[in-house]
């Protein structure tokens, strides 16, 4: 490849002078390079196998990974790896070499289908939630074959599963695949009352990544930024966000030349990004890909996860990928806009322009909400953690309760419909906004709801759901969200079965379930502003889950609608549940354990003694003063004793508060249950944590500048 360097402020690139479409995917083993480097007939069994879900056997496995290991080491691959997803978020994998004995002393380069299709990964270091001790110690990884491997650092690298000895999963991709095979089998049979000839539903995500870039030596400077990724302390900066001049503002040059390098390796990792811009807090930026399907996409957002942050230390940068890495800015979210299609190639969420279009759109909307509205207590479960917690609710993000938004068109056509008189003719026209001037001509609005503050919203052809923590695996929101439209049009599927047994017509038995869907999900329907507290009020008597403590946003996996709705559809089994749910706890107290760690030492042993060096200084200054002046500069005199004694307040408040912290957490880590501890860590710690904090902060207003040991907010937000 012919490369031109590009230079910006001493960050050079390689610009490659090709097109994105001679370089795009050329890591990935794709169609491709599987005509170029498979038999042909190995070629048609293992393209046979990934579209009918199949599983492959040992000749064909053997073949493909001969192939395979030709092309990886053409370009440039000495390894292979089994790359999975496992409970601690993240990705996992362990490298082996292809060099095998030759069995005459020396080595040959080998790489046999056995370890391409299954291994088994020493796995007791990953979380399981006590589920390989019940049952049997091994774990095993296994190809997925409907997601394409792909060379990452000179590494093969295999998407694979994880499960356990005994077939429970130990992974995000397990459930995923069994909950997309759900949606899929279940919106098939409801989308064939509309085209008989659909053969399969495929749920698609296009997920958008918020991110903060921290330059690499202040980072380095914050060890609450190393060790939790986000700052424990900090007072706002003066200038932050209120200007809103960084939303869609110019991109520094530093940071474009990250995000072209990050760009380059996404395509050629056949990562299909598309959108970039900054975002509304300085510091932050989006980026955005073409949607994918959602097993394929979701393997794309993990591995650009991982790119993001080796392409970010290329160019002296460190990438925050925490949801709410700074107090007083906004956090970062993941969009995951989400949305069903026929293998026909219909989108089932976009209105039409036929009656039959529309009763199939309409239908598919509302078992949405009224699977969002069963199970909103479950989604929300199915986005919290440690991190999020952070952000969901603080006025900025989606408040801490699901509801839908679903805009003024179809609201209309839904109480329409209820009102049984709705012209299902052409909804797409509806677009259209009178703007009640007779001589303007009527302006074809975009159909998407600029209402930020829902955190799951109806977006013309598609749900975004909003809530997702930039730093989650979006697999946990996706196997809920999946699984729950699956349950429910399984029930619609089987209503609707019912009434034309009983000798209805299809489009009667479809409006009347349809009005009967409406009716229920009525409570998850809300349009109006998800900040305000009348709204926390009102979503209460709706009988919304209003949980906000994380460790029992949890229990919404275990409670019998849950615990069912995942057993019918086959998704995950009580046991698994229950192990992941330990996971989370365990997940959450450590994250908020390693956190009150490090903010004690950086308090008292950062803090403090700068402080009290401060206030010595001031002490010094005032008998000084007094012994040359006397009562002529008592103003200044009692201004610097003024300062002394805030400061000994805070000094005095920091110290206590510490203790009380450290007591809390030995009380909290004597809890055998793992739930219980996790409230313990939520009740008691947390909010230790922030009282400290804001002593912190106060003293940081106070003391000299010269002496604060901490790089400042001004300092780590504003990228020159
Ligand atoms: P926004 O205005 O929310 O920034 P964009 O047009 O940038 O919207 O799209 C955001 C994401 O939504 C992109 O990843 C895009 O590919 C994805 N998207 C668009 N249409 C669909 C769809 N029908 N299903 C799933 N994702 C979609
Ligand atoms: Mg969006």
């Amino acid at each position: 490849m012919v490369e031109e360097a590009f230079d910006r402020k001493a960050v050079k690139v390689d610009v490659p002078t090709e097109r994105p479409e001679e370089y795009y995917g050329e890591l990935v083993f794709n169609r491709r390079k599987m005509m170029e480097y498979l038999p042909r007939a190995t070629y048609s069994a293992l393209i046979n196998a990934i579209e009918n879900k199949q599983p492959i056997g040992r000749e064909l496995a053997d073949s493909v990974a001969e192939g395979m290991r030709r092309w990886a080491i053409d370009n440039g691959a000495r390894h292979y790896t089994h790359w999975f997803h496992p409970l601690t978020g993240g990705t996992a994998e362990k490298h082996d070499a292809f060099v095998e004995h030759d069995g005459e002393g020396g080595v040959v380069e080998e790489f046999s289908g056995k370890l391409l299709v299954q291994q088994e990964p020493d796995a007791s270091s990953f979380p399981n939630g006590g589920i390989r001790n019940t049952f049997e110690a091994r774990g095993y990884s296994a190809w997925d074959i409907s997601s394409p491997a792909f060379i990452l650092d000179k590494t093969l690298c295999i998407p694979t599963i994880f499960i356990s000895y005994t077939g429970e999963s130990l992974d995000y991709k397990t459930p995923l695949l069994r909950a997309l095979n759900a949606v899929d089998k279940a919106a098939t049979k409801v989308a064939r009352y509309f085209d008989p000839e659909v053969k399969h539903v495929t749920s698609f995500l296009g997920w958008e990544q918020e991110y903060f870039l921290v330059d690499e030596s202040l980072y380095s400077a914050r060890p609450d930024l190393v060790m939790t990724g986000r700052t424990l302390m900090g007072h706002e900066s003066p200038k932050n966000q209120q200007l809103e001049d960084h939303y869609f503002g110019a991109i520094p040059s530093r940071v474009e030349a990250f995000m072209l390098d990050l760009e380059l390796r996404a395509h050629k990792l056949g990562i299909p990004v598309k959108t970039r811009h900054n975002e509304v807090a300085p510091n932050q930026f989006e980026l955005a890909p073409i949607f994918e399907e959602t097993n394929l996409a979701n393997d794309h957002n993990l591995l650009l996860m991982s790119i993001m942050e080796e392409t970010a230390r290329r160019h002296n940068f460190r990438v925050l990928l925490h949801e709410k890495p700074f107090a007083g800015v906004n956090g970062s979210g993941k969009h995951n806009n989400w949305s069903l299609g026929t293998d026909r190639g219909a989108m089932l969420f976009a209105p039409g322009r036929t009656p039959k279009d529309n009763i199939q759109f309409i239908t598919f909307i509302v078992n949405v909400m009224a699977a969002v509205h069963k199970h909103n207590g479950l989604l929300k479960a199915s986005i919290m953690s440690a991190t999020n917690a952070h952000r969901l609710g603080a006025n900025e993000a989606p408040p801490a309760i699901i509801s839908i938004f679903c805009g003024t068109q179809l609201s209309d056509v839904l109480d329409k419909i209820l009102k049984n008189d709705a012209d299902l003719t052409d909804l797409r026209s509806k677009n259209e906004l009178s703007l009640g001037l007779s001589q303007i001509p009527e302006i074809m609005r975009d159909n998407t709801d600029r209402n930020r503050t829902s955190p799951f919203a109806f977006t013309g052809n598609r749900f975004e759901f909003r809530a997702v923590g930039s730093s989650a695996n979006s697999a946990a929101a996706m196997i809920a969200l999946n699984a729950a439209v699956a349950d429910q049009l399984n029930d619609f599927y089987e209503k609707i079965e019912k009434r034309r047994a009983n000798g209805e017509e299809l489009v009667d038995a479809l409006l009347a379930e349809i009005r009967t869907l409406i009716e229920q999900s009525k409570p998850i329907h809300f349009d109006g502003n998800g900040y305000s507290d009348e709204w926390k009020e009102e979503a209460a008597r709706r009988g919304l889950d209003c949980e906000t403590s994380a460790p029992l946003i949890f229990d919404a996996y275990l409670k019998p609608s849950s615990v069912d709705m995942f057993k019918r559809t086959g998704v995950l089994s009580e046991v698994e549940l229950e192990a992941r749910n330990e996971v989370k706890w365990e997940m959450y107290v450590k994250k908020i354990q390693i956190e009150a760690r490090v903010l004690g030492d950086l308090a008292l042993n950062h803090i403090i003694p700068v402080a009290t060096k401060y206030q010595t200084m001031l002490v010094d200054n005032v008998s000084k003063i007094k012994e040359l002046l006397g009562n002529e500069a008592s103003e200044s005199i009692e201004a610097n004793l003024d300062t002394v004694k805030k400061i000994s307040r805070h000094i005095g408040n920091i110290k206590k508060t510490v203790s009380e912290m450290v007591e809390a957490r030995k009380k909290a880590n004597a809890i055998e249950d793992l739930r219980e501890r996790a409230i313990a860590y939520h009740d008691n710690v947390v909010p230790a944590m922030e009282t400290i904090r804001y002593n912190i902060d106060k003293l940081e207003l106070m003391v000299d500048n010269e002496m604060w040991p901490l790089p400042k907010y001004r300092e780590l937000l504003f990228i020159r």
